[in-house]
């Protein structure tokens, strides 16, 4: 899993669990509220049965007194009645259900009965202080006791509501604090296992690799972005190893070849060593010969490795100039006809010009690399053919010999530095830099080179190069033998 994935999966579980909570709480807030509201109703509402019942018990016994009509009891009486009577009003107003109402309105027929058995008249005979005595009170008192039951029913129900919300809240408040350290210890888990360690495994490879231990490579392990890292760096890694290899090999290539120039240079001195006689004219000029060879060798090498630094480097710099490519193919086949007596040399071009943008400079180092290698690998008093021609697109380069020719497996890595055939190494001197330093030259000018071989028989080397449009030339002498040169 990626860790950005993961890390947006936990931030959705945790605010969905605090949105969760928050809404439970909001709920059971307003179910509390709802049960505290009905419970403080109940109680208001036994508050003012009580006060009425009071009342009622004030009112009976100033009736009991048998206040004469006029006097000041008679009055308190008559206050009492009132205020009975608005006291009913009041109990009646806060009824909270038709229940209560029902029930108020059975207090209401009963006070009204009492009120009717205790008057107008006064009693006739002194007044029974009990209350068994009077059936109507004691009707009017069974009636308020029924709304004041009913009134603690209503707040027991509203009590025993408010303690299930305060579990459930109780429950849910732990059940959420739970998921929630369950939650953030898997993340923390999950990240310190699947994120935090490779991290770490990786940048201690980073730096291991760094230090020198070029074997080095990280696990690809953990979430997508570490393990792309981890698989970039491995790549890195071994490009790196690859690159150093490949400097090494240059580097062995180099010292090898080296040595074969320097141990026949310092043979030739022993001939001047102290306690030797002269050496014969005969001698020396064989001796000089082979100096005059080596050193060729390794003027050669050295300006080859030069190219090939410079090209490695990035610093091949071309002058690139619009030439007819006749003229650069006949100038190499001149500069080797005078000095190649062995070898027929013959030079195929077209009449109309091949134009192409190149430096001309190393243009002639790329034909006179294949010239030289098809002379050098290749029987004296065989055919070199030199040419080229327009096809399609572009202007091709061929130089055709008929020597040793190369194997299928050889041409693999015949472009790549120091790749030399076997029957090469036997046949003549050779470092092994021309042929990739060709590819490079002909790559930088946007072309391409190619080889057909067949071993014993010969090969064709063929750069292909952008071709200009032509444009019209001033006449030209007619190629010597019919567009071929001996
Ligand atoms: P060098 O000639 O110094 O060995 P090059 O890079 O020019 O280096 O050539 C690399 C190798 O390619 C040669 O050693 C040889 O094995 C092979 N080669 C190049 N040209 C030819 C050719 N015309 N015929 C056969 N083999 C060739």
């Amino acid at each position: 899993m990626s860790l950005k994935g993961m890390l947006t999966a936990s931030v959705i579980a945790l605010a969905t669990l605090a949105l969760s909570a928050a809404t439970a709480l909001m709920l059971m807030t307003s179910f509390l509220h709802r049960t505290n509201v009905s419970m403080g109703a109940s109680i208001e509402g036994i508050r003012l049965t009580e006060e009425l019942e009071v009342d009622l018990l004030l009112h009976q016994r100033l009736s009991d007194q048998a206040p004469l009509p006029g006097s000041l009891a008679a009055y308190r009486l008559n206050q009492a009645e009132r205020r009975l009577l608005a006291q009913l009003e009041v109990v009646h107003a806060q009824a909270t259900s038709g229940l209560e109402a029902a029930l108020l309105d059975d207090v209401e027929r009963t006070l009204h009965a009492y009120l009717r058995a205790r008057s107008p008249t006064p009693p006739l005979a002194l007044p029974d202080l009990t209350e068994d005595a009077d059936p109507t009170l004691s009707a009017a008192l069974a009636a308020m006791e029924r709304v004041v039951k009913y009134n603690v029913d209503e707040a027991r129900t509203a009590e025993a509501e408010a303690d299930r919300w305060d579990e459930l809240a109780n429950f849910l408040g732990i059940a959420m604090a739970v998921m929630l350290v369950v939650g953030v210890a898997a993340l923390l888990i999950w990240l310190d296992r699947f994120a935090f360690r490779p991290a770490m495994g990786l940048s201690h490879a980073m730096r291991r690799f760094g230090a020198g231990s070029r074997r080095t490579r990280a696990a690809e392990t953990g979430p997508t972005e570490v393990r792309d890292m981890a698989r970039t760096f491995n790549e890195m890694a071994h490009s790196l190893a690859r690159q150093r290899d490949s400097q090494l090999t240059f580097l062995a290539g180099i010292a090898h070849e080296l040595r074969n120039p320097l141990s026949a240079l310092k043979l030739s001195t022993a001939l001047a060593a102290p306690g030797r006689g002269p050496p014969t004219p005969e001698r020396m000029q064989r001796t000089l010969a082979l100096v005059g060879r080596q050193v060729d060798r390794l003027d050669r090498m050295v300006g080859d490795l030069l190219d090939a630094t410079r090209i490695e480097a990035g610093r091949l710099d071309l002058q690139f100039e619009e030439r007819d490519a006749r003229e650069l193919v006949r100038a190499v086949v001149e500069l080797y006809q005078s000095s190649e007596p062995g070898h027929v040399l013959r030079l195929f071009v077209p009449e109309d010009a091949v134009m192409v943008r190149c430096d001309p400079a190393r243009m002639e180092q790329v034909l006179t690399n294949l010239v030289s290698n098809a002379l050098k690998y290749s029987p004296s008093g065989s055919r070199v053919d030199v040419g080229v021609q327009s096809e399609g697109r572009d202007a091709v380069f061929a130089v055709t010999d008929q020597g040793i020719g190369i194997s299928p497996e050889e041409r693999r890595g015949l472009f790549a530095p120091f790749s030399r055939t076997g029957q090469a190494r036997e046949r003549a001197p050779g470092v092994g830099l021309g042929l990739s330093v060709t590819r490079r030259i002909v790559e930088a000018h946007g072309g391409h080179i190619e080889v057909d071989s067949e071993p014993g028989r010969g090969s064709t080397f063929r750069v292909r190069l952008a071709l200009l449009p032509a444009r019209p030339l001033p006449p030209e002498p007619r190629p010597e033998d019919g567009g071929v040169v001996h």
